[in-house]
């Protein structure tokens, strides 16, 4: 794949990233029955679950984990900025896209493609929390350990991964390698 010239390596293969995205969703879809959410009946008062996923970086990690999940469920899309343009830096957290309104007594599930400095799901949990869902679960498909400078804690984490910037299976930098079907390592 000509991409791939621009890697200096792969740090999770595609078939890795497929099997634990495999496993989260049937993780996620047990933690529900568990606590009794009626995840069969979405007429019921307290079953409405709701997807928020991080564009743009969450796009692929979503669309293939909600494939493993034989739930009913509603998905929104929020898009936040935190690594303008060509910056492998965060500087802050911009929505970019109003949060839905209507998250009282529902089911969310927060996700996004990786955890960082933690700023972004600290900012979207704040936000979802002050509408008071029912449950609010946060998963990220990777994670940076020690790098959150923010207290939050995922409870569904893919990989844990080296302080490396990477790219592929929905991270971009400056837009692109999002469509490459592994994690990979940029050559700097
Ligand atoms: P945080 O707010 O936790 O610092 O950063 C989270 C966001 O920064 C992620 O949603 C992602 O968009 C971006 N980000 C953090 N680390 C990386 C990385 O290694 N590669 C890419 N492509 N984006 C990253
Ligand atoms: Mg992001």
């Amino acid at each position: 794949m000509a991409l791939q010239r621009d890697f200096s390596s792969i740090l999770i293969e595609r078939d890795r990233v497929a099997q634990r995205v495999h496993e989260i969703g049937h993780q996620i879809t047990n933690d529900f029955r568990r606590a009794g959410v009626n995840i069969d009946d979405p007429q019921s008062p307290d079953s409405r679950v709701v997807i928020i996923a991080v564009m743009t970086g969450a796009m692929v990690f979503v669309a293939d984990l909600i494939r493993e999940m034989p739930v009913k469920l509603h998905i929104e899309l929020v898009a936040v900025s935190s690594y303008p343009g060509t910056s492998v830096e965060s500087k802050g957290v911009k929505m970019k896209t109003a949060l839905p309104s209507d998250l009282a007594g529902t089911h969310v599930l927060l996700i996004d493609d990786i955890l960082d400095s933690g700023q972004t799901l600290h900012a979207l949990q704040g936000l979802i929390s002050q509408q008071k869902p029912a449950s609010l679960r946060t998963c990220v498909l990777l994670r940076k350990p020690g790098k959150a400078k923010i207290d939050v804690k995922p409870e569904y984490v893919g990989f844990d991964i080296p302080d490396e910037f990477v790219v592929g299976y929905g991270l971009d930098y400056d837009g692109l390698y999002r469509n490459f079907p592994g994690i990979a390592v940029l050559r700097v």
